[in-house]
C-alpha cells in the first residue's frame, strides 16, 4: 500500500519536473507552507512580518500536536509541508522520529545563536522560544519557599492538596522524562506515586483549569507550563484577572538541576518543496522581531540571548536558571515516563 503510494508520488513529481524544466519552478517560488501545532497570535504577527520583509506568502495549515505529526507521516513524499512547527521536545523528538525532518545546513550560523540544549544534536529541529513546567499556587495559602523543587511535592504534606491534568499529556510525560533524567527511572517512579497520592482530584482539563481550581480552592498547588498563568495574568477579562489575583508561580527546580525547560520547536521538513524559502522562514523565527513577538505576545521566553521585549509578567517572576540537560532527552524517556505513570495509576 504504501510502495503504491510513493511510486504514483514519485511519477507525479517526475510530470511536473518535465512540464516545468527545473524543480524550483514545481511549487512557486514564492510561498511556503507551515505545518503548525501553534495557533497563536504572536505566528501570525510574525509570518505576516515575515511576508512583509521578503515577499513569501506563508501558508499555513494548523492541526494539533500528534495529528499534525500523523498527517505529516502520512502524506509522506507527497506532503507540501516545508516547516514543520509544534511544541514541546517530546513532541518533536516523535516527528523527527517519525521522519518528519531532514537537517539544514544553511541554518548552521543561525543555530549558533540556539543554547545548545534547546536544539536537536544533529540540527533536525531546534527550540525558537522556550517555556518553563512550574509549580502554580495559592498566594494566601502556600509559602513559595516549601515549593522550590518539584520533589518537594511528592511530600505527605502535600496530601489531597495538588492539581494536575492527565499523564497522557506530553508536558507532564517530558517533566517525568526530565526527572528520569535526573535522579534515574525508581526516583522517578516514586515520586509520581507521591503526586498521585497527593492529588486534590482526578486530573482534568488543561493547565488553565488547573489554575482556575486553586483560584476556586479545590487545591493549593498545580503542576503547570508558565505561560498559562501569565495569559490570565495579562488577560482583560474579569474571571481570569480573579485567578491571576489569588495565584502565583513558582519557576521550581527539577531535583536541583534548575527549572524544566522545554521549548516550541520548529525543522525543515524532508522534501520541503519550498526549501529555500522554508530556510529564510526557519532563520526569521529567530530574529530580534520574532522573538520579541514570542515573548510579548504568547508569553514564551526568547531563545536568543539579549533579546529585549515588554512584558512586566515574565520580568516579576525572575531570571530563569534552566536545567542543562539538551531537550531531545524528554523525547527519548518519554516511553520511560509513560510507563511509570501507568504503574503507578496517575490517569
Ligand atoms: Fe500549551
Amino acid at each position: 500500500m504504501s510502495f503504491t503510494l510513493r511510486a504514483a508520488a514519485f511519477s507525479a513529481a517526475a510530470l511536473a519536473l518535465t512540464a516545468c524544466g527545473e524543480p524550483a519552478a514545481q511549487t512557486g517560488a514564492g510561498e511556503v507552507n507551515v505545518f503548525t501545532a501553534r495557533h497563536y497570535a504572536s505566528d501570525d504577527a510574525v509570518y505576516a512580518a515575515f511576508t512583509e520583509q521578503t515577499g513569501i506568502a506563508v501558508n499555513v495549515i494548523e492541526a494539533p500536536g500528534d495529528l499534525l505529526i500523523e498527517r505529516v507521516r502520512t502524506d509522506g513524499e507527497r506532503s507540501q509541508a516545508d516547516v514543520v512547527i509544534t511544541v514541546d521536545a517530546g513532541r518533536l523528538w516523535r516527528a523527527e522520529q517519525a521522519g518528519l525532518f531532514q537537517a539544514a545546513p544553511e541554518l548552521q550560523d543561525a543555530l549558533a545563536d540556539v543554547p545548545e540544549n534547546l536544539r536537536h544534536p544533529e540540527g533536525d529541529w531546534f527550540g525558537f522560544a522556550a517555556r518553563v513546567r512550574g509549580i502554580a499556587y495559592a498566594a494566601d495559602r502556600v509559602d513559595p519557599a516549601d515549593i522550590q523543587d518539584f520533589t518537594a511535592l511528592a511530600d505527605e504534606a502535600w496530601r489531597g492538596r495538588i492539581c494536575v491534568r492527565s499523564s497522557n499529556n506530553v508536558y507532564n510525560q517530558s517533566l517525568l522524562a526530565g526527572l528520569i533524567e535526573a535522579e534515574g527511572a525508581e526516583a522517578a517512579e516514586s515520586w509520581a506515586a507521591g503526586i498521585v497520592a497527593n492529588m486534590a482530584r482526578p486530573p482534568q482539563g488543561g493547565d488553565t483549569d488547573q489554575i482556575r481550581a486553586i483560584a476556586t480552592g479545590q487545591c493549593d498547588v498545580a503542576i503547570v507550563n508558565h505561560y498559562y498563568l501569565a495569559r490570565l495574568e495579562r488577560s482583560q477579562d474579569p474571571a481570569d484577572m480573579e485567578a491571576a489575583e489569588a495565584v502565583d508561580l513558582v519557576i521550581a527546580d527539577l531535583a536541583g538541576r534548575g527549572a524544566h525547560m522545554n521549548i516550541s520547536g520548529a525543522g525543515l521538513a524532508a522534501g520541503a518543496p519550498n526549501r529555500d524559502n522554508a530556510v529564510a522562514l526557519l532563520e526569521f523565527l529567530l530574529s530580534d522581531d520574532a522573538q520579541r513577538a514570542f515573548a510579548e505576545l504568547t508569553n514564551e521566553y526568547p531563545v536568543i540571548e539579549g533579546v529585549t521585549y515588554d512584558n512586566a509578567v515574565l520580568d516579576g517572576w525572575g531570571a530563569v536558571e534552566a536545567d542543562p540537560l539538551n531537550v531531545n532527552a524528554l523525547g527519548e524517556n518519554a516511553g520511560e515516563a509513560q510507563r511509570i505513570f501507568d504503574r503507578v495509576g496517575w490517569p
